[in-house]
């Protein structure tokens, strides 16, 4: 059976991409033991080349069982079920007493159903999303917010201090991802908006370096304006977080939305945005792609 102690010394980290070999990287620079599990196993071995206290696993339930706890990285609520919950899943590895921590982002509700099957087989879970793209993660200064039982966030605390600045617990089970999903959205709209504005910038024939001055010394100031305007302006889509994974963030907003009965006409205008630029293909690039879509509209393609 799993105890506290065990849960700071080895844990078991499944899902190893943008987001998940930076976290995981964090967590053995901290000293903490990490067993790798990734579904392409070259990033697991690729990791643990790099740390010495970083070993891989031939599945879920193997990493899990050499462990505490696990924290899982993945796309989206069907990858995390089935990696947790599914054959050779970690739920198998972990036992009665183990800790899951999922670090996705994923829907409210499928973290709640997420952690009643979990608990039926003793196993506590903790909707745990991050916000901050990979220099984040690799810095390990990433925000954590946190939903779930309070002994269990305790239980998690040195594992969110060693990848996280801001360490939150927001309350119940599904607090952490509704948190999770209303940062994305407002970053989703900022992003959209800010492709309106340098789509016109550019349209109108004005010094768009400028143009991105001024906005950065105005109320128009944003993250966004920061951290994806030169991407937006120069094309460069190379992902830091892809286009899918942020409409899916978005589509999950709506949805909770609709369920409490809160209205979203803006947030449903972007929705529309990022659905078309997934369309044209961009859903493996960076969401700053997103001006592609008002390129279309604009006629320019
Ligand atoms: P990513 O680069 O696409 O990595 C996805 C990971 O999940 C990879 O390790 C992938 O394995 C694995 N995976 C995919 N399908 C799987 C399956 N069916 N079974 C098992 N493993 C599977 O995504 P990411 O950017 O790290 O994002 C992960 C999560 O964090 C998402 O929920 C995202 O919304 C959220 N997030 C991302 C950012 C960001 O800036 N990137 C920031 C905050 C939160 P393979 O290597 O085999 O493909």
């Amino acid at each position: 059976m799993a105890d506290a102690v065990s849960t700071e010394r080895k844990t078991a980290f499944l899902g190893l991409g943008i987001m998940g070999a930076p976290m995981a990287a964090s967590l053995a620079r901290e000293g903490i033991e990490v067993v790798a599990w990734n579904r392409t196993a070259d990033k697991a071995e690729a990791l643990a080349a790099e740390h010495e206290n970083v070993t891989v696993a031939g599945s879920p339930a193997e990493a899990a069982a050499a462990a505490g706890a696990v924290i899982t990285m993945v796309p989206d609520a069907p990858q995390v079920e089935e990696v947790l919950l599914g054959r050779d899943g970690a739920a198998d590895g972990l036992g009665e007493g183990g800790l899951a921590i999922d670090m996705s982002t994923i829907s409210p509700a499928a973290s709640r159903a997420i952690a009643d099957r979990l608990g039926e087989r003793g196993i506590a879970f903790l909707d745990a999303p991050v916000t901050g793209s990979r220099p984040k993660a690799e810095d390990g200064t990433l925000t954590i917010m946190v939903g779930g039982a309070e002994e269990a966030f305790d239980r998690a605390m040195p594992l969110f201090e060693a990848m996280g600045e801001l360490v939150l617990h927001m309350g119940p089970q599904g607090h952490g991802s509704t948190v999770k999903l209303i940062n994305n959205t407002l970053a989703a709209v900022n992003a959209a908006a800010l492709a309106e504005g340098i789509s016109l910038a550019r349209r109108a024939g004005l010094d768009l370096d400028k143009a991105m001055q001024v906005v950065a010394s105005g109320s128009g100031n944003s993250t966004m304006r920061e951290l994806k305007s030169g991407a937006m302006i120069e094309g460069d889509y190379d992902p830091l977080f892809k286009l899918a994974h942020m409409l899916k963030d978005v589509r999950y907003f709506l949805a909770e939305s609709r369920e409490m009965g809160v209205g979203t006409p803006v947030a449903e205008t972007a929705s529309g945005l990022y659905e078309e630029a997934d369309a044209e293909g961009y859903g493996e690039s960076d969401f700053a792609a997103v001006i592609e879509a008002i390129v279309t509209k604009s006629g320019l393609k």
